[in-house]
């Protein structure tokens, strides 16, 4: 610990640049003298060889200046990251724009890029670190496949527990990574990490970090968003600057690095109150491993101590940015990987003269690996861009090909879109008595034969003493969480103020407790958007009333096995004179229930009762 010879000089002005300082940032504690104590009480050997260690650091990093007045000019090391997200579907599982941001953010604080770097207070202005580390997402995990970094986890780990080491289990190898866990909640901290050297196993040395405070978009703010700042610092050697095995605010303690003056710590920014320690030494209130929440730099002899922690390689740290890992975890040089397309679209169908975008997720394989779109009947109908947003003039069915190739190969994939002319269509009356056995041909079927789930029309049952039905395949057959559906073709009500319809259902349910769901869905917009029709009965209601209960495979055997549903008032509030309606059938499986039964449809009836002399087709 060395007196800072110009601290004498500074107070007055420390008084006025402080001044400007608005203080708004949360203090946030971390978890890291907690787990450290802990992990010292279980290996009190460990304690020996940290301080060895230190030791080492401190002897190698004065060796080194011998021979330099001024601080050696620093080589940029390169570290490549992998995110975990520990998440079970809530707002812990953040976007992958948070993970960018704070890549970002950490790149600037760790090269010195941050403006607030102006409100250091004078005493340190001269000793603010460029500490030249370069954070890079990898881009081929542990088994040679490639990755964007971020590897989302379903589990309630999510809910953190610092003391179950174990729990550590989806670590890469932390002499290749700096593995960041990302979860909704932390037992003792927001955050924590361990120091290189104390002995902990390789598959815990990662950083934990709730999601909140990661990057300072989306679910976090900038207000918090240097809590991993803080937290890498740990994982390169370095202390809170209070020192080990010390807490905030009790002793003054030092954290064995040569310019940081012997501090208690502060949880709050006492810029012009912080010679505690010493009458005539001003503490670094703002540095990154302190506490108070006006953190903004690392010291030029914090920076050294990190950089020597990886040229002497403590926990691989040295292997971490070489250029051979760098090169095994995609930061440089051709990804090895095999070139795979893929994209996808918000919407499947869209009316003619709108557009859609198509966002590409494919890999090439290497960085000089190309992707091109061609798009059959669209505005553009080529494009090598990763986003494409293209219009169709013309209704038609257009098929959209995306091709990318690299080093290791070509792949392709095509999807089809439906574009609709939005105006006209079938008109009223319109009827399907499914009586020959014949599916309609302006009739289209969705997820058909999932898991062997299919629709069939029948020529020997039927509602209302008819001869034929349709029905959903659904008995015998591993039924769960599948969504089977068909759609009607478009109808025009334009010119017509009564629009309804009827249909008769029958089904049964396999099991008391069966889950299933019916809906009838409907689009105003060429299938961009479907809503559910209101009212309509729950299949618990529906397998009341005709087929109930069975384990057997379901087929209503008799009329009061079937219902008609006549759907008036709801239907013609909604679709009075509109000019392009589209309806969809669909039943969904239990998600938790593997059986299911058959379910049945017929008559289905769209009427215009406006056409008197039709009413009672
Ligand atoms: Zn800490």
């Amino acid at each position: 610990m060395k007196t800072r010879i110009f601290s004498l000089f500074v107070s007055l002005i420390a008084i006025f640049s402080s001044a400007s300082i608005t203080q708004a940032q949360i203090v946030q504690p971390c978890g890291h003298d907690h787990v450290t104590a802990q992990w010292w009480a279980k290996n009190p050997k460990s304690k020996e060889d940290y301080e060895r260690s230190v030791k080492k650091i401190n002897a190698s990093i004065k060796s080194k200046s011998k021979f330099n007045n001024s601080r050696m000019r620093n080589v940029r090391l390169t570290i490549p990251v992998v995110f975990h997200i520990l998440h079970l579907n809530g707002p812990e599982n953040i976007s992958d724009e948070q993970i960018h941001d704070q890549i970002r953010i950490l790149n600037r604080d760790y090269q010195k890029q941050n403006e607030d770097t102006s409100r250091v207070v004078d005493a340190f202005k001269n000793n603010i670190a460029d500490v030249d580390f370069e954070f890079q997402l990898a881009g081929i995990d542990p088994d040679g496949h490639c990755t964007n970094g971020i590897v989302r986890h379903y589990t309630p780990k999510t809910m953190w527990n610092s003391s179950r080491l174990e729990d550590f289990t989806y670590t890469w190898p932390s002499e290749k990574y700096l593995n960041i866990y990302i979860v909704k909640k932390i037992d003792i901290a927001p955050a924590y990490t361990f120091l290189p050297g104390i002995g902990i196993p390789d598959y815990a040395d990662a950083i934990v970090c709730e999601s909140w405070l990661v990057g300072s978009i989306g679910t976090a703010t900038s207000l918090n968003s240097r809590v991993l700042t803080h937290e890498v610092g740990h994982w390169f050697g370095l202390p809170h600057i209070w020192g080990v095995s010390n807490a905030p605010g009790v002793e003054c303690g030092d954290d064995f690095v040569d310019d940081t003056p012997v501090t208690k710590g502060f949880v709050s920014c006492s810029i012009n109150n912080s010679k505690v320690c010493s009458p005539d030494i001003q503490e670094n209130v703002q540095n990154y491993m302190d506490y108070a929440p006006c953190k903004l730099m690392f010291t030029n002899g914090q920076a050294a101590y990190m950089r020597e922690t990886i040229s002497l390689g403590l926990n691989k740290r040295d292997h971490l940015v070489s250029d051979e890992n760098l090169k095994a975890t995609g930061i440089i040089g051709d990804k090895p990987c095999a070139a795979k397309a893929d994209f996808y679209s918000i919407f499947s169908s869209i009316c003619k003269g709108e557009s859609i975008k198509f966002y590409s997720q494919s890999q090439t394989g290497d960085i000089n690996g190309t992707q091109k779109w061609i798009i059959d009947g669209g505005i553009p109908s080529i494009s090598i861009d990763t986003t494409v947003d293209v219009t169709f003039a013309e209704a038609g069915e257009y098929e959209v090909k995306l091709i990318v190739s690299g080093l290791n190969g070509r792949d392709s994939l095509t999807k089809v879109v439906y574009v609709y002319d939005g105006n006209g269509g079938q008109k009223a009356p319109h009827f399907y008595a499914f009586d020959d056995g014949i599916l309609p041909s302006d009739i289209q079927l969705f997820n058909n034969d999932q898991n062997g789930i299919h629709w069939q029309t029948l020529t020997d049952i039927g509602a209302n003493d008819t001869k034929g039905c349709f029905f959903l395949h659904n008995a015998a057959i591993d039924s769960k969480g599948t969504k089977a559906y068909f759609e009607t073709p478009f109808f025009d009500f334009f010119d017509n103020s009564k629009p309804s319809m009827s249909f008769y259902y029958s089904y049964a349910k396999n099991s008391a407790t069966q889950a299933d769901t019916f809906r009838l869905e409907y689009t105003l917009d060429c299938g961009k958007t479907w809503r559910i029709f209101p009212g309509i009965p729950g299949t618990n209601t529906m397998a009341n009333l005709t087929g109930g209960v069975t384990s057997s495979a379901y087929f209503p055997n008799g009329p009061e096995r079937w219902r008609k549903l006549t759907l008036t008032s709801s239907f013609q509030a909604l679709f009075k004179n509109k000019n392009s309606v589209k309806f969809r059938f669909y039943f969904g499986g239990d998600s938790q229930s593997s059986v299911a039964n058959n379910f049945f449809i017929d008559e289905i009836n769209i009427n215009n009762e406006t056409i008197s002399a039709l009413q009672d087709q």
